[in-house]
């Protein structure tokens, strides 16, 4: 029975000492390199005094933050880590929610949080510290204490916390590793940031199966041949990708007259994914296997899956498929009645133990969406509301159709239009605004009696680069409807 994730790693080591386990362009460590530094490094958050309270690291994607990550995780502690390059008034809004008790970070990052007054430790100290074997041996771990809190886009505004506890992520390694016969020579090249819940699947099944990872940077994935040339140098076997770069390949024809022998899972996840870019991947690596994975933050990255077994047209919807091993999903209608027949839409619902313990700091926001299941209410029995739609096609299989609220993916980032009209309506000039998404950019309209001058630099300063909108229309005045609220609808008309 394991408790906590960081036993995959002592598992691993004992098996795999000296096998690489991360690769970062010219750096790499190997499994016991790793344990030794991550747990050198718990033993200096120890010396703080620390158990199971918040750690914030901002840190860029590389073996630093790795030994962060698993670092807090080896002390008893739980990690949030946020993007390097978000903007200071938004990490402080994180800050103000999470009030970490320790700030990891590199020296040459935005010094502005050491003016939050917590215990800082920079990256470049990590090779100083020492095991302290005594305080590590006191810390205990049980599987319902939080692993980590990742933030994601708020509606209001302010940013929420997922807090995941180390049990959901045992549970979701466990299921990968069976679902896509994860072995020790897996050989897997990781896409997603850290601070995004796709991350997960690469980190913790390579550790628990003593596979190896490589990193790669968001701007490294501009150049899709030179990816491909580098999966083909290393033997990449297996990837988990958002969509967005999946399709940017295919349109880019980065796999045309390629020959990826040895990559035989294609592994996606966090928005549609269109069956005509992924045709061209199928034609491309006809002997891969292909899965449609499914599930928002809330409930630890995935909750539903498809894997690939038939031919699509371009132009038809992939399934999302079924709930993976312990999960359970619900379909409900509007009035909370359970779906199960075929091509009635209705409310994702998820229930089981990747449920996430709610949003960090707020059982308001946390009540809306994890709530009991309302098939009874005999016992405490939360369920997790996705705002996701979705029905039943002929097989069985779940197809999800879109969304019930204003959230939306662009390039694979989840933004709340909501946040963005909030940053907005902070402008003295702004009265008002409202965001559309047209399927391909957002366009942001605010009322202000003349165009506001440097809108992109103000909205710099408060949200991150990919929430910025594309287009800014102003308007005079907004069309309101009967309720006095912005009549979004005759926006259309505008784009
Ligand atoms: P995130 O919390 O960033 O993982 O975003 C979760 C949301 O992304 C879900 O609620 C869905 O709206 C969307 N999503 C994730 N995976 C898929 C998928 N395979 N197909 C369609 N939409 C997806």
């Amino acid at each position: 029975m394991i408790s906590n994730i960081y036993e995959f790693l002592d598992k691993s080591v004992a098996k795999y000492p000296n096998k690489t386990l991360f690769v970062s362009g010219k750096n790499c460590i190997n499994y016991l390199e790793f344990s030794h530094k991550s747990s050198a490094l718990a033993s200096k958050i120890l010396e703080f005094g620390l158990n199971k309270k918040p750690v914030l690291i901002i840190l860029p994607k590389s073996i630093e933050a790795l030994i962060a990550m698993f670092g807090v995780a080896r002390s008893g502690n739980f990690y949030s880590i946020i993007d390097e390059k978000m903007p200071f008034e938004r990490v402080q809004k994180i800050i103000n929610i999470l009030k970490p008790a320790l700030i990891i970070t590199a020296r040459d990052l935005d010094s502005s949080v050491n003016e939050y007054g917590a215990d800082v430790i920079y990256s470049d100290e990590f090779d100083s510290f020492e095991l302290n074997l005594s305080l590590l041996s006191r810390v205990e771990i049980i599987d319902t204490d939080l692993l980590y809190v990742l933030f994601t886009s708020g509606s209001t505004g302010e940013p929420k916390g997922v807090s995941i506890s180390h049990k959901s992520v045992i549970d979701y390694t466990f299921w990968v590793s069976k679902t896509f016969d994860v072995g020790s020579d897996e050989i897997l090249v990781n896409q997603a940031p850290f601070y995004f819940d796709n991350s997960i699947l690469d980190i913790f099944t390579t550790v628990r199966c003593g596979a190896t990872l490589h990193l790669l940077s968001t701007f490294e994935f501009a150049f899709p041949a030179k990816v491909v040339e580098y999966l083909k140098t290393h033997g990449v076997t297996m990837i988990f990708w958002v969509p967005s770069v999946l399709i940017y390949f295919a349109n880019t024809r980065a796999l045309e007259h390629q020959e990826l022998k040895t990559l035989k899972k294609v592994l996606f996840c966090g928005e549609i994914m269109p069956n005509r870019q992924l045709n061209i991947w199928r034609k491309a690596l006809p002997n891969a296997l292909y899965a449609n994975l499914y599930g928002p933050t809330e409930i630890t990255d995935v909750c539903c899956y498809y894997v690939c077994d038939r031919e699509f047209g371009d132009d038809e919807l992939l399934p999302i498929g079924k709930a993976c091993k312990n999960t359970q999903i619900l379909l409900f209608d509007e009035d909370n009645n359970l779906i199960t027949q075929p091509f009635i839409k209705g409310e994702l619902c998820v229930r089981g133990s990747s449920l996430s313990l709610g949003y960090y700091g707020d059982r308001t926001k946390s009540a809306q969406v994890f709530i009991q299941n309302p098939l009874h209410n005999n016992f405490y029995d939360p369920i997790y509301k996705t705002g996701d739609i979705a029905a039943y096609n002929e097989y069985n299989e779940l197809i999800c159709y879109g969304r019930l609220d204003s959230q939306i993916k662009l390039n694979g980032h989840r933004i709340e239009l909501g946040e963005i009209e909030a940053a907005l309506n902070s402008h003295p000039q702004i009265k008002r605004s409202a965001c559309k998404f047209t399927g391909e950019k957002i366009v942001a309209f605010y009322e202000a009696s003349r165009d506001i001058d440097k809108i992109r630099e103000f909205l710099s300063k408060k949200i991150q680069e990919y929430m910025i909108p594309k287009i800014f229309i102003r308007l005079d005045k907004f069309a309101l409807n009967a309720n006095g609220k912005i009549d979004r609808k005759a926006l259309d008309d505008k784009l």
